[in-house]
């Protein structure tokens, strides 16, 4: 570690925390110290957490106080952690609906925020120090688990145009100081792309933080124009937000020749898990309870998908109790081999809205229906959008070798083998596929909402 990183991560970043109120400093300690834990241990400390959240906001939360005396539920009957499964969930249009009431009264300064968000509908939230100290550290711990630390120069690949905007002076000289970079993601053309090549060749950041499908796209232009990245002395490319998928991760990690480690995690719900280098997703099950559950609601075994439901047990002042993500994934029971006895998340398949239903009502993930796609000769970008249960549009970029005839043949037969025989399957072409407003990209869109029990 250099002297500046030491510094930054030891002096600066703390003096900082510090002025903003966190105490994030406090927290990674013990957070470092907890990780190493074994799993029954981890699993005393949640509950103890859980009590205290859940005393708490029964006393202090107009929503809470309501809805757990309907329900019969008192905290101080609380035994295990499987008794908050008889609260009911909490979701988005719920939470619009509770408004002030999911506020605590003795709630501390807050932080309101409003993911317009592609797809679901917007949510307005409020986060507290104490969550937000608790964010912090938790990817600070994270951070470190990749021999990288605060300070280190790193290059930030982001996409909303709405956190840009918040972007201020403040914010920018602590990023100058941190040795951290923002170059924004919303716009991805060739021309933009090799200027931002130029920023990570001159700047050999130690990490790079984006988006899977904007380092994956770097990584093709880089390809394509002959420049080299794997020299550049990169140690990790932290990658969220969107499903990675395998051949992503490959381009990545072939380019910048590091090793690419996946997170977990979003605004409104924390963060969540994260990759170690033993290639397993941690929970941050100190602060965060996750559940999975099927379209009923009832909780699924380890190793069976169902939708991702979030506790967050830092989050006093704003609650998030049982909310459901609209994120699909799986838990999985086995211990991983570097030694941390945080859980595991098994894995996280993709935002409910990257599932597909076939005509029959089944449904499944969209990387059947991507897998195809790819492996046709001079695909060279594409995007697939179910409109309707009898109508999925393939949108392609096409190159050299494309082979229009038997190339539309074949996506025709493979996706009506999923969808079903009678489905109508349009195939456009384009230039360039255009980007989420976020910047994220997406390969799968799904109009059709799966049918709920
Ligand atoms: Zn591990």
């Amino acid at each position: 570690m250099s002297v500046y990183t030491r510094i930054a991560s030891g002096l600066l970043f703390p003096v900082h925390e510090r002025l903003k109120g966190h105490d994030s400093v406090r927290r990674l300690k013990v957070l470092e110290e907890t990780q190493w834990w074994s799993r029954e241990r981890i699993e005393a400390l949640q509950l103890e957490n859980l009590r205290l959240f859940l005393a708490d906001i029964e006393v202090h939360v107009p929503y809470y106080k309501k809805l757990f005396s309907e329900h019969g539920f008192k905290s101080s009957e609380l035994r295990s952690i499987k008794d908050i499964r008889s609260i009911p969930f909490l979701t988005k249009s719920l939470i619009k609906t509770a408004g002030q009431g999911m506020m605590s009264s003795d709630a501390g300064p807050v932080t309101r925020y409003n993911t317009g968000g592609s797809g679901g509908e917007p949510l307005i939230f409020y986060i507290g120090k104490d969550r937000k100290s608790h964010d912090v550290a938790a990817k600070w711990r994270a951070t470190r688990w990749w021999d990288v630390d605060i300070g280190d120069p790193e290059i930030v690949l982001w996409g909303s145009p709405i956190e840009l905007g918040g972007q201020d002076r403040v914010k920018m000289v602590r990023d100058r100081i941190l040795r951290s970079w923002l170059l924004p993601a919303f716009e991805m053309s060739e021309a933009k792309v090799l200027k931002m090549l130029k920023s990570i060749t001159s700047l050999r950041p130690k990490m790079l933080f984006g988006y899977p499908s904007a380092l994956a796209h770097i990584a093709d232009v880089a390809a394509s124009h002959g420049i080299r990245l794997d020299n550049l002395g990169i140690k990790v490319a932290f990658v969220t937000s969107e499903r990675l998928y395998e051949h992503q991760r490959e381009a990545i990690v072939k380019a910048f020749n590091c090793p690419v480690a996946n997170g977990y995690g979003a605004r409104d719900a924390g963060f969540l898990a994260h990759e170690c280098p033993a290639g397993n997703l941690h929970l941050t099950a100190e602060d965060i309870l996750l559940e999975t559950v099927d379209e009923n609601g009832l909780a699924t075994e380890p190793g069976i998908p169902g939708e991702i439901v979030v506790t967050h047990m830092a989050s006093r002042d704003f609650p998030f109790l049982r909310y459901r993500t609209g994120d699909v994934g799986l838990l999985s029971d086995e211990q991983c081999s570097c030694g941390r006895g945080l859980p595991l998340l098994k894995e996280v398949q993709g935002r409910t809205t990257d599932f597909i239903v076939a005509e029959d009502g089944t449904v499944m993930h969209g990387l059947a229906l991507v897998y195809t796609a790819r492996d046709i000769p001079g695909v060279r970008k594409f995007k697939i959008i179910q409109h309707s249960l009898k109508r999925t549009e393939l949108m392609i970029v096409c190159g050299d070798g494309y082979e229009k005839d038997t190339a539309e043949a074949r996506i025709r037969k493979d996706y009506r083998g999923r969808l079903g025989q009678g489905v109508e399957i349009e195939i456009t072409y384009c230039d360039g596929i255009p980007l989420e407003k976020s910047g994220k990209f997406r390969y799968v869109v799904s109009h059709v909402s799966p049918a709920r029990g």
